[in-house]
């Protein structure tokens, strides 16, 4: 703490790594406009020699779709592609986001994690978008490969998030995490994508069913 109050109002230095190199992390800077993979994350499940195309696809593209739709989330959208603090949208384009990221919040509003317990739509809206557009952006990926197997790529997408918490953690991660929770960011995600409905043939009445007028994409 002392040592970043020491570096108010002094000079940028645009040198300094503002993470620990080892940490198996990966993020979106909007004053630079760039998405950051951090070389520790770089390992299973996410990255090893020898992936399938949809293996990697699930792993470091997923979070490599996330980070780039960062750009484009809820607060990405009010940095132009210089970093500057800058609107750049036509009314009518930022109109029609605003009412899709509504939408997705609503959704998420509607979540039981447990009994009498709901997901804070607001909290996870920017996550939530960059989950589900990164999801979008492998799938657009998808079309165009042959013969491509979607269960795999959905199960290596799920064991990212395979996660054992305590019901205390995931509460406090409820209050103060703008991540959905790890399963939420497998099956809400999922939930979205009609190539998963056909992968499981999933439909009207099952567990994870979603009528397609209830799917939320902001992009
Ligand atoms: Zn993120």
């Amino acid at each position: 703490m002392k040592k970043n109050a020491e570096l108010t109002n002094g000079k940028v230095d645009k040198e300094i790594w503002g993470f620990d190199i080892l940490e198996a992390n990966a993020y979106y800077s909007a004053v630079d406009n760039s998405i950051n993979i951090i070389v520790g994350l770089l390992g299973e499940p996410f990255y090893y020699d020898g992936m399938s195309d949809e293996e990697l696809m699930g792993g470091i593209g997923m979070v490599i779709g996330h980070e780039i739709s960062h750009a484009f989330d809820t607060s990405g959208a009010q940095f132009d592609k210089d970093g500057n603090y800058a609107f750049w949208w036509t009314e009518e384009d930022y109109m029609a986001f605003m009412e899709r990221a509504q939408k997705l919040i609503d959704h998420y509003n509607t979540l039981t994690v447990w009994e009498g317990q709901n997901v804070l739509g607001d909290n996870v809206q920017t996550e939530a978008i960059a989950d589900i557009g990164g999801m979008k952006a492998m799938l657009t990926i998808a079309k165009g490969k042959d013969s491509f197997d979607y269960d795999k790529f959905f199960t290596s997408y799920a064991h990212i998030w395979a996660f054992i918490r305590t019901r205390e953690t995931e509460l406090q991660r409820i209050m103060q995490d703008p991540h959905p929770l790890p399963y939420m960011r497998t099956n809400v995600t999922v939930q979205q994508y009609q190539e998963f409905y056909d992968t499981y043939d999933i439909k009207e009445g099952d567990g994870m069913y979603l009528a397609p007028e209830e799917r939320v994409s902001v992009w």
